[in-house]
């Protein structure tokens, strides 16, 4: 099979398609030496939400020859909106969390980053110099990636994680590009993968939150699930559907079907209304039976 040249270095694929994400970064020199780090591997796309100071000297300064990636650089308010229009999303964790979720190796996740950048952003999210990411912005995450760092020791510098990924992710481009010229005469990714033969687009990060809301809401609706005692089944939702990584239109046919269920709560709420305020003993009695507020028996 005929191989293409390595992709051109700065074309758009190579270089944007890779979103890196700092969240709430504390040292803003921290922000200009990933800048450094991300250059030297041929990615360009920096995102920082809610960084303590940006742009400053300290950034600028340990960004060396890399300031171009600072001064393109997005800063935004929420993980929400960096993550917005992403196809996958990957999140770096120095430790084990409360809910165990599928972790990658870097290689495997810099593969799956390199397969899916031509359908979209792909998004590496790094948390806190001091409290990495909260759980809460894990479970937006599709996968985690750990660094097998010493355990007795296992926290690296955040512009040392960025370098570790970033350097996977270049070997992945490449190895990809050998074989589909990723980044050169056909930037669009067109490997022998799920996406070159799927034939609707992966729901985005957008359609997902929204889709999360809904399912919430109906789940609320039926009375299954109480907001005043959420347990984990959210993050577990999260979870199954992070693993599935439906389709724009699976997710439209399942919200179909969460606005037909909610419709279908709301009329039998309003046919039962009249019976529940049915005096007790009357002869209507019976016809509540079965209707009693459902009783957990954990
Ligand atoms: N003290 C924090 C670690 C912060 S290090 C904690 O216990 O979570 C800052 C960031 O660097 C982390 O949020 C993560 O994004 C990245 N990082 C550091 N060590 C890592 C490792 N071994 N694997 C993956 N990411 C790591």
């Amino acid at each position: 099979m005929h191989k293409s040249a390595l992709p051109q270095e700065g074309t758009e694929t190579f270089k944007d398609q890779i979103r890196i994400i700092l969240v709430e970064t504390s040292h803003s020199g921290n922000i200009g030496a990933v800048a450094r780090a991300m250059k030297n591997m041929g990615l360009g796309n920096l995102w920082l939400v809610n960084p303590s100071s940006f742009p400053d000297e300290a950034s600028y300064a340990r960004a060396a020859g890399a300031s171009d990636v600072l001064d393109s650089a997005h800063v935004v308010s929420s993980l929400d909106e960096a993550l917005a229009d992403c196809v996958l999303v990957m999140g770096t964790s120095a430790r084990g969390r409360k809910v165990p979720w599928p972790v990658c190796a870097p290689p495997e996740a810099a593969a799956a980053a390199a397969e899916h950048a031509g359908s979209g952003p792909v998004a590496m999210v790094f948390g806190r110099e001091n409290h990495g990411l909260s759980n809460d912005e894990l479970q937006r995450c599709h996968y985690h990636i750990h660094i097998p760092s010493n355990p007795d020791y296992s926290s690296l510098n955040l512009a040392a994680a960025v370098m570790v990924i970033s350097y996977e992710v270049r070997i992945a481009m490449l190895e990809h590009a050998g074989d589909t010229r990723l980044g050169a005469e056909a930037p669009m990714y067109d490997a022998a993968t799920e996406d070159e033969y799927w034939d609707v687009p992966k729901a985005d990060g957008h359609q997902m939150e929204l889709f999360y809301r809904h399912l919430e809401q109906a789940l609320v609706a039926m009375d299954f699930h109480d907001p005043e005692n959420p347990r984990l089944l959210m993050p577990r939702m999260r979870r199954l559907f992070g693993r599935i990584r439906p389709d724009s239109m699976e997710i439209n046919i399942l919200r179909g079907v969460l606005t037909y269920v909610e419709e279908h709560v709301r009329r039998a709420n309003e046919n039962t209304a009249p019976e529940r305020e049915s005096v007790p003993g009357s002869p209507n009695k019976d016809a509540n039976a079965g209707d009693e507020p459902r009783k957990d028996t954990k």
